[in-house]
C-alpha cells in the first residue's frame, strides 16, 4: 500500500502539503517519479515546476540523501523494510479541468499533476487521505471512507481528479444501473432538471454504440468560472469541465455549449478510457506516448460530442449544422491542411498540439479528425443504402479490442470500415488520414450524397465564412439519407 496525504494549511497562498508514505519492497535503489504528462493532453507538461520543499526522511525524521535524475525522477539508496517519507508543497493554482487548483472555499485536485509513484510499485493499492472539515463534501470516482480515497493501483489514482469543499451542488439521477452525479463549483446558474434530461437523452444514443455505461457511478464534476472558459478532461468514470461564465449557463449559447463539452467527454468514457490504441496501453507517465490515430480517439468523439446531441433530440437540425458549419470554416480557413496530414498532426500533439503553431504548419486532430469522421460516416451510410454507418465500426472494435483487453491499430480500424462499407478504402487513408490537401473535396463529395453543400463567403476579416445549406434540388432519396444521417423522423 502507498499512503499519500494532501493537506492544505494556507489555502490562501495557493500550496497544498503533499506526503507520500511507503515501505521499500527491496534492496535496490528506489526512483521515485512524477508524471511526465497527463492522458487527455498528449504534450509534456512540466508539473515539476510546482513543486518546493522538498525532503526525503526515514522512520526517525533523519533525511534520506537523494539524486534527482530527471526534471521529475528521483533516485535515493534502498534498505529493506525502512518506511520512507516524502514531501513537499505543490502549487495548485491552474483552474482548469486538467490541473489543479486550492482558495479557502475548494480544495481541487488532479492526482496526475501532483502525486508521484514509485518505480515498480504501481501495481500497489493506494489510500489519499484528504483535508476534511465536518461540513465538506468529496466528488471523485473514487471510493471515499470519510477521511480518505481508495484506488486499486497508481494508474486508477492518476485518473481520479476531485473536489472537497462545503460549497459544491450536488444534484444525480438513477440512469439504468449507472447513477449519474453532477458536482459543481463556483457560481452557476443552471436549470439542473433539464440537464439531468439532456444528459440521459444523450447518454442513450451513445449507448446505443457500446452498450450500457460500464460503471455503477458516474460523475461530471463541473468547475464554474466568472470568466469566459470552456475546457473538460476526460476519465474512466467521471470527467472534470471547466466553464465560464457559470452565471450564464441558463443562456441558450453557453447551456448548448455545456452540453457539447459534456457530451463529448462522455463519449471518451468508451473511446479512449476503455477503447485505446494498442501504443498508449497502458499509458507510460515518464516519456511522451506517441500515437497517429489521435483522428480516432479525438477526431471521431469530436464528431459524435454534438452529432448524439442531434441524434437525441436535445440539438435540433439548425444548432448542429450551424456548429458543424464553424468546425468546416476552421478546418477551410487552415492553410496547415495543405501541409499536414493528419496522423502526422496527432504524432506531433507532442510537439506543438495545444498552441496556434507557427502559420500553415498544421492541421488539428479535433478539427481536421471531425472532418475524417463525417466522410467516413457519411461514405458508410451511402455504400450500405443507409443501413450502417460509422457507429458499427466503433461498436465492432469495441467489440474486438477493449472487451478483449487489446488495443486498436490502424490495420484492424480500416478493415472494420471496410467491412461495414462492403469497399476497399485505401483512398481514404491515403488522402485522408495521409494525404494533405484532400479532404475538403472528399468532404464536398459526400455532402452532396445528402443534398448539401458547404457555401462559402469572404468575410471582412478577410476569412472565409461557411455554412452548411441544403441544396434547393435535393432530391427524396438525399432527403431520406439526410435524415437517416441526423436521426430525424421520416
Ligand atoms: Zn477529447
Amino acid at each position: 500500500m502507498i499512503h499519500y496525504s494532501i493537506s492544505t494549511y494556507e489555502p490562501s497562498n495557493g500550496f497544498v502539503h503533499i506526503e507520500m508514505r511507503f515501505k521499500a519492497a527491496s534492496n535496490t535503489p528506489i526512483v521515485l517519479q512524477l508524471p511526465a504528462w497527463r492522458p487527455g493532453r498528449y504534450e509534456l507538461a512540466n508539473y515539476a515546476r510546482n513543486i518546493k520543499n522538498f525532503s526525503i526522511k526515514n522512520e526517525q525524521g533523519i533525511a534520506i540523501p537523494y539524486d534527482k535524475i530527471t526534471k521529475e525522477k528521483w533516485a535515493l539508496p534502498s534498505s529493506m523494510n525502512v518506511e520512507i517519507t516524502v514531501s513537499y508543497e505543490y502549487y495548485a493554482q491552474q483552474p482548469d479541468a486538467g490541473n489543479s487548483f486550492v482558495n479557502t472555499q475548494l480544495c481541487y485536485i488532479n492526482p496526475v499533476n501532483c502525486l508521484l509513484y514509485v518505480e515498480g510499485m504501481q501495481h500497489l493499492p493506494c489510500e489519499i487521505k484528504l483535508p476534511m472539515s465536518a461540513s465538506a463534501q468529496v466528488a471523485c470516482q473514487l471510493p471515499f471512507d470519510g477521511n480518505s480515497l481508495h484506488a486499486e493501483n497508481f494508474d486508477q489514482l492518476a485518473d481520479s481528479p476531485f473536489f472537497i469543499s462545503a460549497n459544491l451542488h450536488h444534484h444525480s439521477i438513477q440512469h439504468g444501473n449507472c447513477n449519474i452525479h453532477f458536482w459543481a463549483a463556483g457560481e452557476v446558474a443552471m436549470n439542473w432538471e433539464q440537464l439531468k434530461l439532456d444528459t440521459i437523452a444523450y447518454a442513450n444514443i451513445q449507448e446505443e454504440i457500446f452498450g450500457a455505461l460500464p460503471m455503477k457511478d458516474f460523475h461530471f464534476l463541473y468547475l464554474f468560472r466568472a470568466d469566459v472558459f470552456r475546457h473538460g478532461v476526460e476519465h474512466a468514470n467521471s470527467t472534470v469541465i471547466a466553464m465560464g461564465p457559470g452565471k450564464s449557463m441558463i443562456e441558450p449559447l453557453a447551456y448548448n455549449d455545456l452540453l457539447a463539452i459534456s457530451s463529448h467527454e462522455l463519449f471518451h468514457v468508451w473511446n479512449i478510457k476503455r477503447m485505446r490504441p494498442v501504443e498508449m496501453l497502458p499509458y507510460d507517465f515518464t516519456k511522451e506516448n506517441y500515437s497517429k490515430m489521435g483522428y480516432v480517439y479525438e477526431g471521431i468523439t469530436t464528431y459524435y460530442g454534438d452529432l448524439t446531441l442531434v441524434h437525441a433530440g436535445v440539438w435540433s437540425q439548425e444548432t448542429y449544422l450551424k456548429s458543424l458549419s464553424d468546425d468546416l470554416k476552421k478546418h477551410i480557413n487552415n492553410e496547415g491542411r495543405f501541409n499536414y496530414s493528419l496522423e502526422d498532426a496527432s504524432f506531433d500533439t507532442w510537439v506543438d498540439g495545444y498552441v496556434p503553431g507557427v502559420p500553415g504548419r498544421k492541421v488539428s486532430i479535433y478539427t481536421e479528425g471531425l472532418v475524417a469522421a463525417l466522410i467516413a460516416d457519411l461514405y458508410i451510410l451511402q455504400q450500405s443504402n443507409g443501413k450502417y454507418r460509422l457507429n458499427q465500426v466503433l461498436s465492432d472494435m469495441y467489440a474486438q479490442t477493449y472487451l478483449k483487453q487489446k488495443g486498436y491499430n490502424k490495420a484492424l480500424y480500416k478493415q472494420l470500415l471496410e467491412k461495414w462499407s462492403g469497399q476497399n478504402m485505401d483512398w481514404y487513408f491515403q488522402d485522408i488520414i495521409e494525404g494533405k490537401g484532400k479532404m475538403t473535396a472528399q468532404l464536398a463529395a459526400v455532402l452532396s450524397w445528402i443534398g448539401c453543400e458547404i457555401e462559402t463567403q469572404l468575410a471582412e476579416n478577410g476569412q472565409v465564412d461557411c455554412c452548411i445549406k441544403i441544396k434547393l434540388d435535393q432530391t427524396p432519396e438525399q432527403l431520406q439519407l439526410f435524415k437517416k444521417w441526423l436521426n430525424l423522423s421520416a
